[in-house]
């Protein structure tokens, strides 16, 4: 008899990840999915969980079969057009809101957005900034709507290239970004989740720094003088990345560690 026990155990997938893919299928909470796991399953449920085993099988990442991840402890819708928000981000976002606590109706830029998350979380944990967020993927931005709408966020959405997506704007508090990092040819492109994502989200092309100079260079025309701008970067980028926020004019340049002690977010004060 076909149970979520026996299917599971057989699957080929960790425990967890089977469990996650059965209670999207039966559309349970895992308490229940565990409590009932030895009951017989319809064929229909058999089948709609196979299908799925075969796409987390082949390497699709359980967020976009499942079609969401959690970030800050909030789901959010990813699909394939957007790059699956990551818990180093929290970092950025952490740092963004501690930097925003004493400031009375600041003004907030988040760059490539993708899902929002990083927009989303800081106009949730931040209610008195007024946040604007730009892609240039009209996919992506479709996603960040949804979510911010369903989050119960204000979020200004735009779409463009970097600072061509800005008409008129400026005078910003603080600008953050995730922007594509990873060089061309990098192996880790060729592994696991990554191998599915947009690589206009991974990868600039180039040599991996090219979207973090032209954020940086372009910041200081955007932002109030004393602004910050906190940027995500790869995991041996932190020192080209101060160098570049020191070329632009910016002060108090520095690096913050991730979970993994890894320096991950790089900022600094405008002082121009
Ligand atoms: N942190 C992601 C990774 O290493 C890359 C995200 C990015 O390029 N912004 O998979």
């Amino acid at each position: 008899m076909d149970s979520v026990r026996s299917i599971s155990q057989d699957s080929g997938l960790p425990r967890l990840e089977a469990h996650m893919l059965w209670q999207h299928v039966l559309n349970v909470s895992r308490a229940r999915l565990i409590a009932h796991d030895t009951d017989a399953l319809a064929p229909e449920a058999v089948a709609s969980f196979r299908a799925l085993q075969a796409r987390r099988l082949s390497g699709e990442p359980m967020a976009y079969i499942l079609g969401y991840k959690e970030f800050m402890g909030r789901e959010f819708e990813v699909g394939p057009g957007t790059l699956i928000p990551r818990p180093d981000t929290e970092l950025l976002v952490e740092t963004a809101l501690d930097y925003l606590q004493d400031r009375l109706a600041p003004l907030v830029l988040d760059m490539g957005t993708g899902t929002g998350a990083i927009a989303i979380s800081v106009a949730l944990g931040a209610p008195n900034a007024k946040v604007t967020a730009t892609d240039v993927s009209a996919d992506a931005l479709a996603v960040a709507q949804r979510n911010a709408q369903k989050l119960g966020a204000e979020v200004e959405f735009l779409s463009g290239s970097w600072y061509d997506a800005l008409v008129g704007h400026s005078g910003f508090d603080l600008i953050v970004s995730n922007p594509p990092y990873i060089a061309a040819g990098d192996p880790h492109l060729e592994q696991g989740d990554v191998r599915f994502e947009p690589m206009l989200a991974l990868s600039d092309g180039v040599d991996g720094l090219s979207a973090l100079r032209t954020i940086v260079q372009g910041a200081g025309a955007r932002l109030k003088p004393g602004a910050a701008l906190f940027l995500e970067h790869g995991w041996d980028q932190a020192l080209a990345v101060r160098q570049l926020l020191q070329q632009a004019g910016f002060a108090r340049v520095a690096s913050l560690k991730d979970l993994a002690g890894i320096e991950r977010v790089t900022g600094g004060i405008y002082n121009q």
